[in-house]
């Protein structure tokens, strides 16, 4: 069963009397588990619906869909999947106590990575799932493969009963699924021969895998469960020298990259970053692949919207590990607006100085970088610092926070988003 939380003014659902709350039990005699059964399920153009009304009141709908219009309902959210690992790396582990409750969620939810590329083990998937899977080609899927090898994967993910990987990988792959994979680099844990083997059998798969980053394992002051060594710029080279090679096999042998490092490993290895060009379609910017290219990119063609806006102050607030390239970028914002811009670079008060991305900056850092300073006209903060309920991560109100500072505070993607309305005259210096 599913229920219904919204249902669209004038839409098919709305004239056929669904309201909030409508329990939507089976289409075409199957019945419904979640929103994954309801979207496939509904894709027939003749439908059967059986629902019980929030009055208790049980009802069929028979009804032929005219070709393209939607039904128009929105469902609960499901309940999400937790995950059965214990990996040392989590970076849920390492969250400190007392913060909201739902960011100490684990989830590992192979829906979610289907619908929104959220990343899952596969571990705690059953056989129905992997026949859901099929049947309704859940494709790509976004898979943390870690380590191919059996054993090691074991060891990664602290659960004894994971499922074999490849095995797996290899199965959904022969019904037509198509995986973007990352693995965390752990080092002496995956590194060196068990990457290299991994990365060995995620290319036997052929184009059922998309891509693969590899990412650093990131930590914090509270990582309780770590016992391995951190990252350092040697192991990052290393690992950046696996990407090199195998990348240079994939571009002559299928003309794509394939194997992506993640930005922090060539930061942390002070090698150059790649430009745009080099991550084709982007595919894994949500893990960090590519989103300082990407940055770049959009400030080099985004230059021009900007208006002249001399004579202004303005502070950036960035975290430690992006500080180092923003020079460049404020170069050619000063270039082309006239404005000051003063670069505040603030290491991170909640996760300790090993978390360097500006995006897990706090409240209480953006309030310390900010307080007092009478002196900017406006400042931007990285916007993925707030998520959609304006929260951040240490349970900071973004509105309240910007009423306690002296200059207008804008949350900005990439400055071009804040710095291109600055000329307006009724939105300068006013905060969104
Ligand atoms: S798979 Fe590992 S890293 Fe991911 S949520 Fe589970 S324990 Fe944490």
């Amino acid at each position: 069963m599913v229920r219904v939380s919204r249902v669209l003014p004038g839409s098919i659902s709305d004239e056929m009397g669904v309201v909030a709350g409508t329990e939507l039990l089976t289409v075409n005699g199957r019945p419904l588990a979640d929103f994954l059964d309801w979207e496939f399920l509904t894709a027939e153009d003749e439908l059967v619906i059986e629902a019980r009304l929030p009055d208790g009141q049980e009802i069929v709908y028979e009804l032929e869909r005219p070709e393209g219009e939607v039904l128009g309902v929105e469902l609960e959210p499901p309940t999400v999947r937790r995950c059965a690992n214990k990996c040392e790396f989590c970076f849920i582990e390492g969250l400190p106590q007392g913060l909201r409750k739902p960011l100490y969620m684990r989830d590992d939810d192979y829906r979610l990575s289907f619908a929104y590329g959220n990343f899952a083990t596969l571990s705690n998937v059953k056989e129905r799932d992997i026949a859901r899977i099929l049947e309704y080609r859940l494709s790509p899927l976004y898979v943390s493969v870690h380590a191919t090898p059996h054993e090691a994967r074991k060891v990664l993910l602290n659960n004894p009963r994971v499922p074999d990987i490849v095995a797996q990988l290899t199965r959904l792959a022969a019904g037509g699924i198509q995986f973007h994979c990352q693995m965390v680099v752990v080092p002496g844990m995956n590194d060196g021969d068990v990457l290299e083997a991994s990365l060995r059998d995620l290319w036997a798969l052929g184009d059922a895998v998309l891509s693969v980053a590899l990412v650093p394992v990131g930590l914090t002051q509270f990582s309780h469960l770590y016992t391995g060594k951190p990252m350092d710029a040697v192991n990052a080279g290393l690992i950046l020298d696996a990407v090199e090679r195998w990348e240079e096999r994939a571009l002559a042998e299928r003309g794509d990259r394939w194997v992506f490092g993640s930005d922090e490993l060539y930061l942390l290895s002070e090698r150059p970053l790649p430009n745009a060009e080099h991550y084709g379609d982007f595919s894994q910017i949500e893990n960090g692949v590519g989103a300082v290219a990407a940055l770049r990119a959009r400030v080099s063609e985004g230059l021009d919207e900007l208006p002249r806006l001399e004579g202004k102050r303005i502070g950036v607030v960035t975290g430690v590990s992006m500080g180092a390239l923003m020079p460049e970028l404020i170069d050619k914002l000063t270039e082309r607006t006239g404005a000051s811009f003063e670069l505040l670079i603030m290491e991170n008060s909640l996760f300790g100085p090993t978390t360097t991305t500006a995006g897990l900056l706090v409240g209480a850092d953006i309030r310390r970088a900010l307080a007092g300073r009478h002196d900017l006209d406006l400042a931007l903060i990285p916007a993925e610092t707030i998520n959609d309920d304006g929260l951040f991560l240490d349970d900071e109100r973004f509105v309240a926070l910007r009423e306690t500072l002296p200059m207008p505070v804008f949350p900005s993607y990439d400055f071009i988003d804040v710095l291109a309305l600055e000329g307006e005259p009724h939105l300068s210096g006013h905060a969104a």
